[in-house]
Parts: C-alpha cells; structure tokens; sequence
C-alpha cells in the first residue's frame, strides 16, 4: 500500500520518485542536501568575485550548484503541492546543471567553452526526454533516461574530452579529478540497467530508515567529491602558478637567482653522491650600460630578453640557465667538465656573433664575457658557493684580458688537463 501523501500524488511526479529513488529523500534530508548545494555555490560565487582569471568557470560552477540545489527544493516542493509541472522543473534544472558543470570544466581547462555545441545538444536532448512532449515513452522511462542518461552522459563525454588537457596541465595525477564523475556515472548505469532488468518495478513500500539513510550518504558523497575535484583543479592551477611566480625572473622568462640557487644545490649534491663531474659557467654581457644610455632602460630590456632566450634556445635540454643578477646569467652544465663548458661556451659565443642583436648606434656588437668552473678544481670538503666564486673570478680574468671570451678558472682548467 503506498501511504497517503504518495498516493495522491500526480502520476508524472510518482514516476519521477519511484525511478530515482528520491521518493526514499523526506524533506528533512532533501533540505540537507540543498543545503550542501547552496553552500557550494555560495562559495563558488566568492571564488569567481575575488579571482578575475578564473572567474568564467567558478561562476559555471557557482550556477550548477545553485541549479542542482534548486532542483532538490523544487522537489521538496513538488512534493507537498503535488505539481507535476514543479517536478518536470527540478528535473530540468539538475539536468542544466551537469550541463552547466561541464561547460565550467571545459572553460577551466580550454580557456573557453570548448565543446559548447556538445553540452548544448546534450542539454536540448535529455530535455526533450525530460519532458516528454510526444508521450512515445512511458513517462517513468522518460524520466529514467531523462536524469540519469543525462548524468551518465555528462560525465562519460566530459571525461573523454576532459582526459587529454587535464593530463597535458597536471600529468597523470590531474586525472584524479575525473575520479568522482566517472563512478558516479558509473553507479547511475547500474542503477538504470536494474530499473530496466526490473521493469515495472513499483517501488511502493516505505522505505526504511536505512535505505534513507543510504541515499542521503551517496547524494551528499557525490556532491562533495565532484565539488572538491572541481576545487582540486582550481588549486592545482593556483600552486602551480603561484610556484612560477616564485621561480620564474618576470624580464627575460628564465629560472630567477633563487630557483638557480635551488637547482644548482641539488646537481651539486648529485655530483657529491655520484661522484659525477658538474661544470658552471658565469656570463656577463659586456658594456651593457651603455646599450642603456644610449638606448634607454626599454632597448636595454629588450637585449637581455633577446640574450636569454639565446642562451635557452642554443643549450642542451640538460642544461640549465637562470638570470642571476642585472646582466649576468648562471649555466649549470650537469655531467660536463671544464673542457666541455668551454666547448658549450664557444658556441654560445659564434651564435651571438651570428643573431646581430640590434643595439643602440654607437654601441659595439652585443659580446658576453664567460668564467668556467668546475667540481673537478673545487677543492675537498668544498661546497658549491666556492663553484660559484671561481667562475665568477674567472668572468672577472676574461673582462680584464679584452672581454668577448671564455676563460677557465686556473684550479678547474689544471684539474681539467690531468
Ligand atoms: P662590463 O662589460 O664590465 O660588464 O660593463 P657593464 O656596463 O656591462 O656592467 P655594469 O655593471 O657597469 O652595468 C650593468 C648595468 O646593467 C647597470 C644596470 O643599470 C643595468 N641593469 C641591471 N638590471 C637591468 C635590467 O633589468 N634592465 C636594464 N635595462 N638594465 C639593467
Ligand atoms: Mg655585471
Ligand atoms: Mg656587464
């Protein structure tokens, strides 16, 4: 026997219940879970006011949990006045809210909605489903296909346009975030597959509190774990643009003296356990203050700009540079030795020759002045500041004998010939 309130219920409104169990959510439990959707999208629309740069796609996703949790009080509600037409709307409004959710992600991820031709026509198709128009389907299959097709739908497409920019921005690891989406997706088709193995299954009993209960856990679980996934990206993004910042020298695009510092202390601790030899090389462009004065701070920039993306562009892929101070350059030649760097420093030097970087009238062609050392002349019980300040006196040698060349620290360059 179904209890009165259900009983009087108009049809359309039964169907929707009986097939997705939600006749199992009393009120109490459905404003728990609006709620939680409402809070989600509280705190989706502070995201998308305080960061500019995100804001397009937290608002997708401020609009989807606002959606859904209208959807859950258009339910409730539907409920207690018995109307179909506010049941057909709650089913609407959840599925816009995959929908809307999708096109947040694809935004995030393309820096626009990509595939919106996709969630479009997905959105019209289960919405016609939804609604049923031509009545071609009994309409507790409708609503079946309608909510839960559509879900499945959503995230079974999303999760294949989705893979391949997550993997490119976080690696593997970003796939995690598909995780919540694809079992969610997952448990819906089995659910939809029991409904259809079980047709006409009437789901007229009251259910008991425990299978109450278990809606409410997996409604709230899905809800948290896709909004914490979608929250995962967002910081993601934010760490990894924030340690770029950190790392990064604003001018020329290269590694900054801190990061240079960090990098160079951990190949030294590789040559230390290894006992491979680890070479470095100063570089200094020469006169550049009078590329200044005679072609202001803007032509100066310019220059070092133009040097660093030089430097980048001739060194090998296991080499690194950062921009250590002003005009200077740091090189970091990992498993080379001084005779090596020189090697290195000798082409660096033919292709300045040959890119002509344009400089101020009266200014001479850009030259760089280069000092080399390396952990085959650094002393015993050494560290890698005594690096640093060998290739640096032998920067000092080669601007004191003529500049425009590279000169090997005495200790390095005898070491280097034993
Ligand atoms: P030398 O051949 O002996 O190295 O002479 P130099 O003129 O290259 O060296 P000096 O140390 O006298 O001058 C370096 C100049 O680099 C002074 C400083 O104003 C300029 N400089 C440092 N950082 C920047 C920068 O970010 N942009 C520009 N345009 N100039 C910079
Ligand atoms: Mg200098
Ligand atoms: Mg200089």
């Amino acid at each position: 026997m179904l209890p009165t309130q259900v009983q009087c219920r108009p049809a359309t409104i039964n169907f929707i219940y009986q097939s997705l169990d939600i006749s199992l959510m009393r009120d109490d439990l459905a404003i728990v879970v609006g709620a939680q959707f409402l809070v989600y999208a509280v705190a989706w629309a502070g995201i998308a006011c305080v960061d500019k740069r995100r804001r397009v796609s937290s608002s997708y996703w401020a609009l989807y949990a606002l959606f859904q949790a209208l959807s859950i009080a258009l339910f409730a509600l539907s409920m207690t006045w018995n109307s179909g037409g506010v049941g057909a709307l709650s089913l609407l409004l959840a599925i816009w809210g995959y929908a809307l959710s999708n096109a947040g992600v694809d935004h995030f991820l393309n820096e626009r909605v990509r595939f919106a031709w996709i969630w479009i026509c997905l959105l019209a198709a289960f919405s016609i489903i939804a609604l049923n128009p031509l009545a071609m389907l009994r309409e507790q299959t409708a609503q079946v296909i309608s909510l839960n097709g559509s879900a499945i739908a959503f995230c079974a497409i999303g999760a294949a346009m989705f893979a391949r920019p997550l993997r490119r921005e976080f690696g593997t690891a970003g796939l995690i975030a598909l995780l919540p989406s694809i079992l969610y997706a997952l448990l819906l088709a089995v659910k939809t597959i029991a409904f259809f193995v079980g047709s006409g299954v009437s789901k007229t009993e009251v259910p008991s509190s425990d299978s109450r209960l278990g809606l409410f856990v997996f409604v709230i679980s899905v809800a948290g774990a896709v909004n914490i996934s979608f929250l995962g990206l967002y910081v993601s993004r934010l760490l990894k643009s924030m340690k770029k910042v950190a790392t990064t020298d604003s001018l020329t695009g290269l590694l900054n003296r801190f990061e240079t510092a960090r990098i160079l202390r951990g190949e030294w601790a590789r040559h230390e356990r290894s006992g491979k030899v680890l070479g470095l090389a100063f570089v200094d462009i020469d006169h550049f203050k009078r590329i200044n004065d005679l072609g202001g701070h803007k032509q100066g920039d310019e220059v070092l700009r133009t040097t660093a993306a030089l430097l980048n562009r001739e060194l090998r892929t296991s080499d690194i540079v950062g921009r250590w101070g002003g005009e200077e350059f740091l090189i970091i030649l990992p498993e080379t030795s001084a005779q090596g760097a020189v090697a290195v420093m000798m082409r660096l030097h033919q292709a300045l020759q040959l890119e002509r970087v344009e400089v101020p009238a009266g200014c001479e062609p850009l030259t760089i002045s280069v000092g080399v050392s390396s952990s085959e002349g650094a002393p015993t019980r050494s560290d890698v500041d005594e690096l640093i300040a060998q290739a640096d006196q032998a920067m000092y040698q080669a601007k004191s004998t003529g500049r425009n060349r590279t000169v090997v620290h005495a200790v390095s360059a005898a070491s280097s010939v034993k």
